[in-house]
């Protein structure tokens, strides 16, 4: 007697894959596994009306459009779209300091868009003032001026006058980024952004837990969009998704002009002390940093002891057993 299996026991295609997962991820691995397995094929989707017509604006002989490229957009447009980072008309000020995150970060959002809106952008450079010949903002002007960005780059002490005397504080670093940030919003100001976008990603979210916990006794981390001055401008980090790893991976794959970091902090800083330790915990544990990150989104507050406490009236309510313990 002849039996039957379904073909779907042994492979879901992608197709169905999609649907199942209704997600963006899911849509989005369909048109990468279209697009990479027959160069040549149409995007096809058997969800009516989800795929925008945008899906083919990637061409489909351009080698710069490779997995890894595709892998990151997929997971950029889900963080973007997760979290309403960019809208329709939106100007987005992409803050770019030469490193590989940052080049990454501007490149992606430079490339075509499947699922996120139409939006415009300006790449701002803000020059601590480490190198005194200049010559990481040539690099970076050129990179632009190929690129046919829009940039500006600003040129400042910020970096000097953190390490100098006038910085009584222990770390550098505070001084140093508050005033960075402070002259980006300046600079969204003049340039009628209503986005900053800036290169943190999922490492740098999961480092921050840790660093807020040890060094500011508080459990908070950067979030993937923060409004400022009552949403006047947001604060988005569309690679809040993706792993260090693969940035840097994208950065050497595009072969993007990467400035040397020259800052004396940047080897010693807590930050870097946190990555350490992280690297140290990953080879007993390699989920370690996947976990930090997933905990993040099953915080169970009544399992924490802050949460709860009684305040001083209520203690006061507690003594003639108005309160039940
Ligand atoms: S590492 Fe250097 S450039 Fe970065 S925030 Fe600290 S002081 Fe500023």
């Amino acid at each position: 007697m002849k039996v039957g299996v379904p073909l779907f026991f042994f492979k879901c295609p992608p197709a169905a894959r999609a649907v199942r997962d209704d997600s963006i991820a899911g849509l989005y691995s369909l048109h990468v596994d279209r697009f990479l397995g027959t160069r040549n094929a149409r995007p096809v989707c058997n969800v009516p009306g989800r795929i925008p017509s945008r899906l083919t604006g990637y061409p489909v002989n351009d080698d710069r459009y490779t997995k890894l490229h595709l892998h990151l957009k997929k997971w950029l447009e889900k963080a973007a779209l997760d979290y309403g980072m960019i809208g329709e008309g939106d100007r987005v000020l992409v803050g770019v300091s030469g490193g590989s995150d940052s080049l990454a970060l501007l490149e992606l959002l430079a490339s075509p868009m499947v699922f996120l809106p139409r939006f415009s952008m300006v790449a701002v450079t803000i020059d601590p003032g480490f190198d005194a010949s200049g010559g990481d903002c040539t690099v970076l002007e050129r990179y632009f001026n190929e690129r046919g960005i829009q940039y500006r780059i600003e040129k400042t002490d910020i970096g000097i006058l953190a390490h100098s005397d006038f910085n009584r504080k222990k770390s550098p670093c505070f001084i140093c980024s508050r005033l960075r940030r402070k002259r980006m919003v300046e600079i969204a100001e003049e340039y009628d952004c209503n986005k900053i976008a800036l290169a943190h990603h999922k490492d740098d979210i999961i480092e921050t837990l840790l660093l807020n916990i040890f060094y500011a006794r508080e459990i908070s981390t950067m979030v993937p969009c923060q409004p400022l001055f009552r949403g006047k401008f947001h604060i988005i980090r569309p690679l809040a998704y993706i792993r260090e790893g693969l940035i840097k991976k994208y950065a050497l794959e595009r072969n993007l002009p990467v400035v040397e970091n020259r800052c004396p902090t940047s080897g010693s800083s807590r930050r870097t002390y946190i990555k350490k330790l992280l690297d140290e915990l990953e080879k007993e544990n390699k989920d370690v940093r996947e976990n930090i990150f997933r905990a993040m989104h099953h915080v169970k507050m009544e399992y924490l002891p802050g949460f709860g406490k009684l305040t001083h009236d209520a203690h006061e309510l507690l003594q003639v057993g108005a309160v039940c313990k």
